[in-house]
């Protein structure tokens, strides 16, 4: 028995993130204890189904980990007699079975596998000459997707944050603007011109005059999968002839200082951070490092788009400040999303004031801002968008259009437009423009 029970540990030994695995039952733990009769294996196109035949009915919990792939079925109170899940056949899918006795009295099976599944479970009541089953079926993970088409593309995700709202003017001008309905209004604008453009949809944050947490805000972006956010300000100085655009983006040291925050306030912090990266560790530290790494990332690419928004607003306005400034604003710390805040100009210098509230300026600047996310996009759009996908790439000739070229690929001059980022439609022969999917 002795013998039988160490050899058993050993092999639990490899699950490195199960815990809680006690000695064998005791027969006072196993008096009422439901048993495992039978597994039967059966393989079926694009699942194999694992049914336990059972004594009576149990509660019984599924969970799948990865680096290796396992799935693990706990079944409470319920005992098995050792070496049934060896007669389980190995296949294509299953590496193996191994089982294990859980908190005294629940039974643990894992299953390895050599690739993703998805498990499904569910207990069948007794009918006919079967007793109850317990039913695991282990789906293969689909297959490659079909060549990508149009349908599956999506588009670029925009969050457009209008800064302040509600009790919260932000700064207020010498005529009485104030900084929260600039804002809003420059979102407005921003949101159709990106809306515009094929391959990109815009969020705002708020929609009105009300207030929002910076939080919230962070909140909304994430929630609409935002690739990109940018909050909109107007600056403010004690002295009046201050004036200028400026873009910020996060600093580093705001950025580790969060990290450390985030993950204090909540242990669970860790998987609403990391989104889709793959994070299969306990060590808190290693999650730190590996946060900072990706947020690294996420501030690189702010610099990137904040530079290109600094380029094209050039155009419209002076520019305060030459480079992109780093600062540790909370809108800014949206892990995973590059973020830049732009301060549009100075509420606080009377002719910029002036500026910002008239229409046309308005509309200047949303379109700035607008070719430059079309420009850093152009570059940097994530897989799996429509942006990111070209079919072709076409060398200009001498004498050809948009148009024409538009025509001859099945695509609009909008969308090849949007996709090189270019905004007329004079070409250069010799010129080499990327024809997007249609
Ligand atoms: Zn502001």
């Amino acid at each position: 028995m002795e013998k039988y029970r160490r050899h058993f540990l050993k092999q639990l030994a490899g699950l490195s993130s199960i815990a809680g695995i006690s000695g064998l039952p005791t027969l006072a733990q196993a008096r009422s204890a439901t048993s495992v009769k039978d597994i039967r294996l059966s393989r079926n196109n694009g699942y194999v189904r694992l049914v336990f035949d059972l004594s009576g009915n149990v509660d019984h919990s599924l969970f799948s980990l990865h680096s290796p792939e396992r799935v693990v079925l706990d079944l409470k109170n319920t005992q098995m007699t050792h070496g049934m899940v060896d007669r389980v056949p190995a296949n294509g899918l299953l590496r193996g079975i191994r089982s294990g006795v859980r908190n005294g009295d629940s039974l643990r099976v894992v299953f390895d596998l050599y690739d993703k599944v998805t498990p499904r479970s569910f207990v069948l009541s007794p009918s006919g000459d079967a007793g109850y089953r317990l039913v695991l079926d282990l789906h293969e993970a689909a297959e490659k997707p079909e060549a990508i088409s149009k349908k599956n593309l999506r588009d670029v995700i925009v969050a457009i944050d209008a800064g302040h709202g509600g009790k919260d003017p932000g700064a207020i001008g010498r005529k009485g603007t104030r900084e929260k309905t600039i804002t809003l209004q420059i979102a407005r604008r921003l949101e159709k011109v990106v809306n515009a453009q094929p391959g990109m949809r815009a969020v705002l944050t708020r929609k009105d005059d009300r207030f929002l947490r910076l939080r919230d805000r962070i909140a909304r972006a994430r929630d609409n999968n935002a690739d990109l956010m940018i909050s909109l300000h107007a600056d403010s100085f004690p002295d009046p002839r201050a004036r200028g655009s400026s873009i910020y983006a996060l600093s580093i040291d705001g950025a580790s200082s969060e990290t450390a925050r985030l993950l204090a306030e909540n242990e669970n912090a860790a998987d609403l951070l990391f989104g889709d990266i793959a994070v299969d560790v306990d060590d808190q530290m290693v999650k730190e490092v590996l946060f900072d790494l990706s947020l690294t990332g996420t501030i690189e690419s702010s610099l990137d788009v904040g530079g290109e928004l600094l380029r094209h607003l050039r155009s419209v306005n002076k520019i305060h400040r030459k480079s992109v400034q780093q600062a540790a604003f909370a809108v800014l710390k949206a892990p995973n999303i590059p973020s830049v805040l732009v301060e549009t100009a100075f509420l606080s210098n009377p002719r910029e004031e002036k500026n910002l509230r008239s229409s046309a300026h308005q509309a200047k600047v949303a379109k700035a801002i607008s070719r430059g996310i079309t420009d850093y996009f152009a570059r940097k759009a994530p897989p799996g968008t429509w942006l990111s996908e070209a079919a072709s790439e076409y060398r200009v000739k001498g004498g050809d259009t948009l148009s024409e070229i538009a025509r001859k690929f099945n695509t609009s001059a909008s969308n090849i437009r949007a996709r090189n980022a270019l905004y007329s439609d004079s070409l250069v022969a010799g010129q080499i423009i990327k024809i997007p999917v249609s």
